[in-house]
């Protein structure tokens, strides 16, 4: 039985600045503070540490944890209304059709989400594409700021899950930056990179060395056959 562990934003959506806008809003009406992200650096942080960094580029005084407590379910709530409002937010090529053929070859392979999403953002990205139920289990960012952590969870939390120990040779991480192919190379996983994400290209990713590369998702035989899943 393989797992493969998808990251979302970049690898299965592309949401197109709505988490920015969502975040942004939320960010105003919780501290009446504009957002400063210029030059923050996004790709393969978790939203806590994203929060910490704006939290202290407000000026904002006191525990950041507690005012991301506060924040947080305000920017769930805004989610779903950017996503809708941005008529560029969609999923990336081939994902809908590759979830399907994996969902029919549950018997050799399982699901996990693997982000730095917190799980309600998470979980409300994808469930506005109905991709919510391919995922039954994940790690998230709303614990830990080291990707390796998060794919050690979703690897747990997928073994509880399914009932399965699942071999190192058989854990796959997908997804679209230098983070996500570092984070499933130190947990010992294999790692399939995808360059739609945007911020790196094929060609950064190659420099990752991971055991694949893909332009994007888009040939289901050939992931399939990169996932030996054909
Ligand atoms: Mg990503």
């Amino acid at each position: 039985m393989k797992l493969l562990i998808f990251d979302i934003d970049g690898t299965l959506t592309h949401l197109d600045g709505s988490t920015h806008r969502a975040f942004a809003r939320a960010f105003k009406e919780s501290f009446d503070r504009e957002l400063i992200t210029e030059g923050l650096k996004l790709h393969g942080r978790t939203d806590p540490i994203i929060f910490k960094e704006c939290h202290a580029r407000a000026g904002l005084n006191g525990d950041w944890l507690e005012a991301y407590e506060k924040f947080k379910p305000v920017y769930i709530h805004y989610l779903p209304e950017a996503i809708s409002q941005n008529p560029r937010a969609r999923t990336k090529p081939g994902v809908p059709e590759l979830l399907a053929a994996l969902h029919d070859r549950r018997d050799r392979c399982a699901l996990a989400l693997g982000t730095g999403n917190g799980e309600a953002g998470a979980r409300a990205k994808i469930s506005f594409f109905n991709l919510d139920d391919y995922f039954p289990v994940g790690g998230f960012g709303d614990t830990h700021e080291e990707r390796y952590l998060i794919m050690q969870d979703a690897m747990r939390e997928a073994e509880q899950y399914y009932q399965t120990e699942f071999d190192l040779q058989s854990v796959w991480i997908i997804g679209d930056t230098p983070f996500d192919i570092e984070g499933g190379q130190a947990i010992g996983a294999k790692t399939l990179a995808v360059a739609t994400g945007g911020a790196y290209s094929y060609d950064d990713l190659v420099a990752a060395q991971p055991d694949v590369v893909m332009h994007d998702l888009s040939d289901t035989t050939a992931v399939l056959r990169a996932l030996d899943l054909e």
